[in-house]
């Protein structure tokens, strides 16, 4: 069974008894009646196989009921459900998503007190300052959540002392705040952390548009370029540099290797026949892939060994300008017919580059 039918979701009933027509009856799978309140002041539970809607809660005047937040790590995954799952954790409501409580609201405007967010791609720390930062915030009393929640971004990148530090907070401290952990390569992080926590994981390679959120979630620029030069494998990402970027690019745009040029940009490799592409997408990112290069150049924004080897190879900067009107109008050809060739690609490329 799909794990995420398994999911039940609990409401506790605190102004009336659970009976006919005073719980929700859509999706309701159980239903408890203490026959008598609970010391909590509780008539009974009632148990769903889907989340209640905000309104629904409200209107009946129900309760979530929240088991204790595990300590997870989310691999591959986007900010964006890394970000519901932390809020579902510190949400006053038992919400998260889409939730106006205060403790939501802050988290969403980035100034949470309760939520200690290490992104380790930027992290200076010494082990031994790592670890105050750490028991400084498992020792503090909650401000405005329901949770504490330590958000590490990336604990593929911490050491193993560090992660051994973060281990030990874990152990030994783990009614005192919930960790939420992004990694990337999951066998990165230390097989004693990884047994501690809850592991999800989501797919390394994703679609074009899920790799651009992803790439936008951390801070990523040209992220056409790097889903061209990783297949869309997220952990490849590390694997290429800026400088790699425009090497490749360049060595193509240069024209000297047209079949590497073609193999660079997956668009066909039987470069002698006439292959009808297709896939005009394929082409038009290439295209703009291209004028990404020539305006980067055109407005000095490459380093300077760049500039000079696309000046030196193909041509002078003063050129730069009417190559790139060239190519939109051919992108805007592209656009417009529904037959666009390899070869057509390649001799318009060709004539591009001499
Ligand atoms: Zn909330």
């Amino acid at each position: 069974m799909n794990s995420e039918n398994t999911v039940m979701y609990s409401y506790k009933c605190m102004h009336r008894p659970p009976s006919p027509g005073a719980v929700p009856k859509d999706g309701l799978v159980d239903v408890k009646d203490f026959d008598m309140r609970d010391e909590s002041g509780c008539y009974g539970e009632v148990v769903y196989n889907r989340a209640l809607s905000n309104k629904e809660v409200c209107d009946y005047e129900l309760e979530p009921l929240k088991e204790k937040p595990k300590n997870m790590m989310f691999i591959n995954a986007k900010k964006s459900d890394v970000d519901n799952a932390v809020k579902r954790i510190i949400c006053t409501k038992g919400f998260g998503e889409n939730c106006d409580c205060d403790a939501c609201k802050a988290y969403d405007n980035g100034v949470n007190p309760d939520v200690l967010i290490i992104d380790c791609k930027n992290d200076e720390l010494g082990v031994s300052d790592f670890r105050d930062k750490l028991k400084h915030f498992y020792f503090k009393s909650i401000n405005m959540s329901a949770n504490k929640v330590l958000l590490i971004d990336g604990a593929d990148e911490l050491s193993d002392k560090k992660q051994n530090a973060l281990l030990k907070f874990i152990e030994d401290y783990n009614d005192k705040a919930v960790l939420i952990a992004m990694a990337g390569e999951e066998k990165r992080v230390l097989k004693t952390v990884r047994s501690r926590v809850f592991v999800k994981r989501y797919s390394s390679i994703l679609a074009y548009t899920d790799f651009c959120e992803y790439c936008k979630d951390k801070a990523i620029d040209k992220a056409n370029i790097y889903y061209l030069l990783t297949d869309g494998d997220v952990n490849e990402i590390k694997s290429v540099n800026n400088v790699e970027i425009y090497s490749n690019l360049i060595l193509a745009v240069a024209g000297k290797n047209v079949a590497d040029y073609f193999n660079l940009l997956h668009i066909s490799k039987e470069k002698d026949k006439e292959v009808i592409v297709n896939d005009r997408s394929s082409i038009l990112m290439c295209y703009r892939l291209i004028r990404n290069v020539l305006l980067d150049c055109f407005l000095g924004k490459m380093n300077k060994e760049h500039i000079l080897t696309v000046e030196g190879t193909v041509w002078k900067t003063k050129e730069l300008a009417n190559k790139i009107v060239e190519l939109d109008l051919e992108i805007e050809k592209v656009r417009n017919t529904n037959s666009y060739k390899a070869k057509e690609f390649q001799s318009f490329s060709i004539n591009l580059f001499s």
